[in-house]
């Protein structure tokens, strides 16, 4: 087991992409980091310089204390596994766990069977041993590929997408197993998934990536409520969080946020935990607001004044033990190039451009260019029709007790203390 740290890592490769610029990362012995991000945010490659797969342009890669940037792949004492299991078909299950211990010699004949034996107990795979992976599910393809990985006993497991060939209901179960398996093995672990979902159950910490360059790294619960900036808030959390461009003001009883014909009295203790807020007043933020944070006011135990908006409910989705209104706001979308939603339709392409522009910049473009929209409808009007400049919708997730529905006009209760403030320009949380 090992400690494995990234120092300052960038990878060019030869037609100028960067795929990974100046990464530093440190993965504690034991921990299982989850390097997540949309497609092409460079995790990938971030990995395989971790294996040695791909040279690091710039940079060093320390495993257990050692910089391996000169070693070779198999001398690495690492681990890997792929969404594709790449198990060799022709050979059992007992074979293709026994396989690369055989290979690479050192083990005797006694010492392979104990450890596929052990691994096989560990995994449930006992009884299907002697079987081909024709003859196996997804799920227990993909266990055979972990067992593979567990003989070796490496410093380190690298794991690339391994269960995006599962279906849906596998997936949440090997997710399970994975971590169980994870913590009771102790090995550093670093896991790289596209799915936010799987990075927040399955990681002690997790890294966001964007565009190659790591955006945070914190536990998941951290990264949920203190996003560090638009893109990690858009980016975790499903249903995302809701953003709109909001006017900061100074009210009767305390600062307001302001967007379209709505204001919400934040009141100073939500200023105290924004120190950058006041020097907002009467500057344009992003305000961002989780959908747990809405209630249909109606079920709301208490209802302070300045703190309920009044839309017009466009869709109701019913998920059991709640509901999830899709409400009309009389606002303006917010396009920002920061967004997690706005970045998936950049590709890889961009990331990829060796200069690109700073993120900033391009944000601040997008925002001016956004604050200079004028609305076409009555900014009183918060069921202004979709597809107008004020068709944004916000996502509220509230008690399944609501009469609510479709064409309703709705009274949504704010959870003003949780709201999130974020700089337009730069993305950047105001959160001190
Ligand atoms: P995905 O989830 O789709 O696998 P990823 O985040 O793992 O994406 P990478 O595969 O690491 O992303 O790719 C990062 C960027 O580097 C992308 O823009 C990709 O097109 C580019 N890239 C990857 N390999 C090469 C290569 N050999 N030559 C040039 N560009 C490359």
């Amino acid at each position: 087991m090992a400690t494995i740290v990234l120092e300052g890592i960038t990878k060019r490769f030869p037609d100028g992409t960067t795929a990974v610029r100046s990464l530093d990362l440190a993965i504690a012995d034991g921990e299982l980091m989850v390097l997540v991000g949309p497609s092409g945010c460079g995790k990938t490659t971030a990995l395989r310089m971790v294996a040695g797969l791909e040279e690091a342009t710039e940079g060093t890669i320390l495993i257990g204390g050692r910089a391996v940037n000169d070693v070779e792949p198999r001398d690495r004492d690492i681990a890997m596994v792929f969404q594709s299991y790449a198990l060799y078909p022709h050979l059992t299950v007992r074979q293709n766990m026994a396989f690369s211990l055989k290979y690479r010699g050192g083990s005797g004949k006694d010492e392979i069977k104990r450890r596929v034996d052990e691994a096989a107990r560990i995994l449930e795979l006992e009884p299907l041993l002697e079987r081909k992976p024709r003859q196996l599910s997804g799920g227990q393809r993909q266990r055979v590929a972990m067992g593979r990985a567990i003989v070796r006993q490496p410093q380190a497991f690298l794991m690339d997408e391994p269960l995006s060939n599962l279906d849906a209901k596998l997936r949440v179960q090997m997710r399970a197993e994975i971590a169980r398996l994870q913590r009771s093995l102790g090995v550093t672990t670093i896991y790289v998934t596209h799915d936010q979902t799987e990075a927040m159950t399955l990681g002690s910490r997790v890294a966001v990536i964007r565009l190659g360059e790591l955006q945070q790294v914190a536990p998941p619960q951290e990264l949920y409520q203190r996003p560090v900036n638009l893109f990690v808030a858009s980016f975790i959390g499903s249903p995302a969080m809701n953003l709109v461009e909001a006017s900061v003001e100074r009210g009767d009883g305390g600062p307001q946020v302001c967007f379209g014909p709505h204001r919400l009295t934040i009141g100073e203790k939500a200023v105290r935990e924004h120190p950058g807020l006041e020097h907002y007043l009467g500057r344009q933020v992003v305000c961002g607001i989780r959908p747990e944070h809405l209630e249909d006011a109606s079920l709301a135990r208490d209802t302070t004044p300045g703190s309920v908006i009044d839309v017009s409910v466009e869709l109701r989705e019913e998920l059991g033990s709640e509901v999830d209104l899709h409400c009309a706001v009389g606002v303006a979308p917010l396009h920002l190039a920061g967004l997690a939603d706005e970045d998936a339709d950049e590709t890889a392409g961009a990331a990829g451009q060796a200069d690109a522009a700073a993120p900033a910049d391009a944000a601040g473009e997008a925002s001016a260019a956004g604050a200079g929209r004028a609305p076409v409808a009555d900014p009183s009007d918060p069921a202004a029709p979709a597809g107008s400049a004020l068709a944004a919708t916000i996502v509220a997730r509230v008690d399944p007790r609501t009469a609510l529905g479709v064409g309703d006009r709705a009274r949504l209760q704010v959870d003003l203390a949780a709201l999130h403030f974020f700089d337009p320009a730069t993305g950047t949380s105001l959160r001190g």
